[in-house]
């Protein structure tokens, strides 16, 4: 146990935006949108941090997004040490919200801070750790 010494952790695996899942499985982005007060977030959110209601509407994303930052990964944690290097990206995205994600189509010399692109949905089935993950594509 690897968190031993850190005391015990109550891990819920299903909680209000659990849903979120599901639909990246059907290739669809969401967030949530308060019912109260308007206010849109990513990653979903099932309470608002503007205004404390629990009342959301799930809301689809477009998948366009705007690079903030990326890193090219050469030191890699173990079992990703085989694809070195890689590169991941932070992306603004328009409706609100920010995601990280692997850079897919983009080489090294393109890169820019502040080109357009796009979040694509994918799931692994081999990995059993890691279900989700997303690529950032050319725009
Ligand atoms: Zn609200």
């Amino acid at each position: 146990m690897p968190f031993k010494w850190f005391g015990k952790i109550s891990f819920v695996p299903y909680t209000r935006v659990t849903d979120f899942a599901d639909h990246l499985k059907d290739g669809k982005l969401m967030g949530s949108k308060c019912c109260d007060c308007g206010q849109v977030t990513f990653p979903p959110r099932a309470d608002c941090l503007g205004c404390m209601s629990s009342e959301f509407d799930w809301i689809e994303y477009s998948g366009e997004a705007v690079l903030n930052t990326y890193t090219i990964i050469h030191a890699a944690p173990t079992g990703f040490d085989d694809i070195v290097p890689y590169m991941l990206g932070i992306v603004d995205l328009p409706e609100g919200g920010r995601l990280m994600g692997w850079m897919g189509d983009v080489a090294p010399e393109e890169i820019e801070i502040g080109m357009k692109l796009k979040v694509v949905p994918r799931i692994f089935d081999e990995i059993p750790e890691i279900k989700v993950h997303y690529t950032l594509e050319k725009a």
